[in-house]
């Protein structure tokens, strides 16, 4: 078994259990706090976590080597959240759940908040990046993020400092950490496919996409990028590693899409009915969970990702298509009543006019009309079937 894939693996609690593919442990963990000068209540805390083998005695080699790999040194990560909304509170959460320091700033007061949650928070963005935290985590909206990390004070960073964000577009923001951070910083792209809403009961299952952008093979920062990607694992998240384009490519097609028939429905009022279908259950769901988003992160997928233009004409396509199929069906039921069922106009004289009591009247056709029918010559079909 490889190492890395047990030491992503590697659970927070103790006294639990951890499966791999091969093997289950019995997990203990004892942490160890030591003060750090200067930094406050801050502490460097040493994990050591023992695993025993619990169900193969066959593997003992294997587990060793596990032991070996695990009992080493951990220093939580101090990380500086950049935005602390909706958002930004959410994932702080799980950053806290797994024994890492939050710092947070934003354009609103959150400092009760942090102080009833174990967390700091910080009026300006100087004041944060005074700190020097690890990691400098993005959470802002899309449309505000440019402006925010061009405010960043960078010469106030450590000159390994990780840059990482959460925004639900990719190519933007991994273009502007180019474009501004100094090439020592790493850039770490990350979009957790899930929110305060779908993500209430935990993450366990939930995708966590990323890209490492730029970050050292090696030392403290590949370590700690390392460190940080498995918060998401250890918190059970499916890690997808892919490129900002594929991100934006396949986010378009489903998160954007999803977003925007979320936002079709609640223009309509939906009302639970006492009769709801469990499509229609998951329709009001859908509703619900989109609009619970503000409408600045529905603009920003679309302003902010190249294909969400595209999407939104292939819906357009998508919707006349079935409006089509459903009217051109309508147009052939009429047609064949009209030619097949409708005695030419030499023999309408000699029939009786209960016989064409089937065709839409005149006023039904003209309601068809407003439906869209544009191709069904209405006229003609109204002198046919009217009868004489
Ligand atoms: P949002 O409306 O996209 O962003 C709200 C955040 O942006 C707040 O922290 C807010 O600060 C800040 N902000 C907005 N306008 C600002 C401005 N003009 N100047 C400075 N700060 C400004 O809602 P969100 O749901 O919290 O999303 C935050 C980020 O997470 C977004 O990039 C989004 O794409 C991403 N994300 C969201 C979800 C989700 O399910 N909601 C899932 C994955 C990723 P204040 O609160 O201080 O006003």
């Amino acid at each position: 078994m490889a190492s890395s894939s047990l030491r992503f693996a590697q659970p927070t609690f103790p006294n639990s259990i951890l499966k791999t593919k091969t093997n289950t442990f019995f997990v203990s963990k004892s942490v160890f706090l030591t003060p750090v000068p200067n930094k406050g209540k801050a502490s460097n805390a040493h994990a050591i976590t023992k695993l025993a083998c619990v169900n193969k005695t066959t593997e003992i080699a294997a587990c060793n080597q596990i032991i070996g790999d695990v009992n080493s040194k951990l220093t939580p990560l101090r990380i500086g959240i950049v935005g602390f909304g909706n958002f930004g509170q959410f994932i702080a959460e799980g950053l806290r759940r797994q024994g890492h320091f939050v710092l947070a700033t934003s354009r609103s007061d959150y400092s009760e908040y942090c102080k009833q949650n174990g967390m700091q928070f910080f009026r300006n963005m100087d004041a944060l990046c005074e700190e020097q935290p690890d990691v400098i985590l993005v959470c802002s909206s899309i449309l505000s993020t440019e402006n925010i990390i061009r405010s960043i004070p960078i010469n106030k960073l450590k000159p390994d400092t990780i840059f990482a964000d959460v925004l639900s577009v990719k190519q933007f923001p991994r273009n502007l950490f180019l474009e501004i951070l100094p090439p020592g910083f790493g850039i770490v792209c990350t979009h957790p496919m899930f929110g305060p809403e779908s993500g209430k009961n935990g993450w366990n299952g939930l995708p966590f996409v990323f890209e490492k952008v730029r970050v050292t093979d090696t030392g403290a920062q590949a370590e700690k990028c390392t460190q940080f990607l498995d918060i998401f694992e250890q918190e059970g998240c499916r890690m997808v590693e892919m490129t900002c384009e594929e991100h934006d490519r396949h986010a378009a097609g489903s998160q954007f899409i999803t977003h925007t028939i979320g936002r079709i429905l609640s223009h309509l009022n939906l009302e639970s009915t006492p009769i709801n279908t469990k499509g229609y259950e998951t329709l009001l769901q859908l509703t619900e969970n989109t609009v619970s988003d503000s409408f600045d992160l529905y603009y920003g997928l679309f302003m902010y990702n190249v294909n969400a233009t595209e999407q939104m004409d292939n819906l357009d396509r998508a919707f006349e298509t079935v409006k089509q199929k459903l009217y051109s069906r309508l147009h052939d039921i009429l047609r064949k009543q009209i030619v097949e069922r409708v005695p030419m106009q030499g023999e309408l004289r000699t029939k009786s006019t209960n016989s064409l009591s089937y065709l839409p009247d005149g006023e039904s056709i003209k309601k068809l009309a407003s439906l869209g029918m544009s191709e069904i010559k209405l006229s003609e079909a109204v002198t046919v079937s009217s009868p004489r």
